[in-house]
């Protein structure tokens, strides 16, 4: 929803663009082709439920097509619209680029609210949907790859992913139409997990760039950091998770649809996730307190604010009381360009969501060429990995036993030696590893370029560049 007296999001996103560009040396021609959106099919079909019959809208929008398959999720929402699924499909192009996973952009959305229907329903109208799709390419292994956003998930996957199947009974890739299937429909270890898991490794990478933290004001680590997160939707609900279980850092609000819950001593986010699973909402909550005006804790104190939810949610309107010295952008497109402005002026740091909330397209990546290559990360190495870790663990016993008191292996070593890595280590090293790259060729520029003072506009040149190669590659 476009915030009143603001640009929409797509022009939101197109500012955004239009000051990095300003800085790069290409022709007027290229910024154009690169920035316009290819095209949107918007599609119109009736589904019998209930009795009658039922038309839905849906969209799937492709933005640029220098890299082909292109990629996107697709989302489920009654605020799904032609402007918003272009804004989001233009993201896809940059982000991509800017994580290097070889697609070009995309994205999709049925306009719906998926908790008015029962889940048979839900099957009958994804299917139909994907089938409207598929039949004009716009799902399809080499051409427009799907995945989960706001309000779908494994399940929709899973029906998007045979619905195509059944179509094309002799496609050997069929699989590969659509990323973030279940494990057992040919999906990943980790991929749900991995847009939340995504903001913690660029947090912990912002965290080992002491220039960085500077700027924000910030010294030491991630630990006891005070953390506003946004929605605990998947990804909100794995990045507070993770950053509060494994690097420290302490929830001290979580905003949610109804209000939110705030508490200075860290709120427990598997005791929260779970009372709203059976409450429908946070009110209610018996740790902390209860404030039913959830927008308001975005203005709170502390250290990281994670919004995790819609876009347009810090716009004109608040920017200026956000206090938290840094953003994360885990949603798309959750600052206006007009709150940008603002908050830039302030001094805020911004970690853009093109790079922040990445995780998901990158381990859609992995997933994709899984289903390409037929078999899964780790299993030709695995054991072959352990026998020659095996090899040195023998060796080092012998040493112990030769050398006695004056030396000793660390308890535990052995067992966490030997283990040879599976799947879901492979997926979270890869993540990791991207997550880093991507921050690296982003911060370099933020650094080396006097007319560049901020780690979006940053982004979006390490991505606009790429973008700009593949189509002089091309020929244009
Ligand atoms: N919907 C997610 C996003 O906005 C994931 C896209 C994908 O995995 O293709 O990045």
């Amino acid at each position: 929803m476009t915030p009143a007296g603001e640009p929409s999001f797509r022009e939101s996103v197109d500012i955004m663009f239009g000051r990095a560009v300003d800085k790069m040396d290409l022709s007027p021609g290229l910024k154009k082709k690169i920035q316009i959106c290819n095209a949107t099919y918007t599609v119109r079909f009736g589904v019998r439920l209930r009795g009658d019959i039922h038309t839905f809208t849906g969209y799937r929008s492709v933005h640029s097509e220098h890299m082909e398959p292109v990629k996107g999720g697709i989302r489920y929402s009654l605020g799904v619209n032609q402007d918003e699924v272009e804004a989001l499909a233009a993201l896809m192009t940059y982000k991509c680029a800017l994580v290097e996973t070889p697609f070009g952009g995309s994205k999709g959305g049925l306009c719906i609210d998926p908790r008015e229907y029962e889940e048979h329903e839900l099957e009958n109208i994804t299917r139909r949907f994907a089938y409207e799709l598929a039949k004009r390419d716009l799902i399809h292994p080499s051409q427009n790859v799907p995945a989960p956003d706001m309000g779908t998930g494994e399940r929709e996957m899973a029906w998007i992913a045979d619905q195509y199947a059944r179509m094309n009974t002799t496609d050997i890739n069929a699989k590969a139409c659509v990323t973030g299937k279940p494990p057992h429909a040919g999906g990943i270890q980790g991929r749900t997990e991995a847009t939340g898991r995504g903001v913690q490794y660029a947090l912990q990478e912002f965290f080992r760039h002491p220039e960085d933290m500077k700027a924000a004001g910030m010294t030491g680590t991630l630990s006891d950091k005070r953390v506003i997160v946004q929605g605990l939707g998947n990804v909100g609900y794995h990045a507070a998770k993770f950053l509060s279980e494994e690097d420290g850092s302490v929830i001290v609000a979580v905003i949610e649809r109804d209000g939110a819950i705030h508490d200075e001593e860290g709120i427990n986010i598997e005791e929260l996730r779970a009372w709203i699973g059976d409450h429908g909402g946070v009110s209610g909550y018996p740790k902390g307190s209860y404030v039913q005006d959830g927008a308001a804790a975005l203005e709170y104190e502390c250290d990281i604010l994670i919004p995790a939810a819609l876009e347009g949610v810090i716009n004109k309107g608040n920017a200026k009381n956000i206090k938290a010295p840094l953003i994360i952008e885990a949603a798309n497109g959750p600052v206006t360009a007009g709150a940008d402005e603002i908050l830039r002026a302030k001094g805020t740091v911004i970690i853009p969501d093109m790079y922040a909330n990445a995780g998901g397209v990158t381990v859609s990546y992995f997933e994709w060429v899984k289903n390409l290559s037929h078999i899964r990360f780790g299993r030709m190495q695995r054991r072959q990995e352990e026998a020659r870790h095996q090899l040195i663990v023998d060796e080092l016993h012998r040493l112990d036993e030769h050398l006695g008191d004056k030396w000793s292996m660390t308890p535990n070593f052995k067992e966490k030696y030997l283990r040879g890595a599976g799947e879901l280590e492979l997926v979270r090293s890869g993540l990791d590893d991207t997550m880093r790259g991507a921050y690296q060729s982003m911060a370099e520029v933020w650094h080396s370029r006097d007319d560049v003072e901020d780690l979006r506009t940053a982004a979006f040149i390490v991505a606009i560049g790429r973008v700009a190669s593949a189509y002089k590659a091309k020929g244009l």
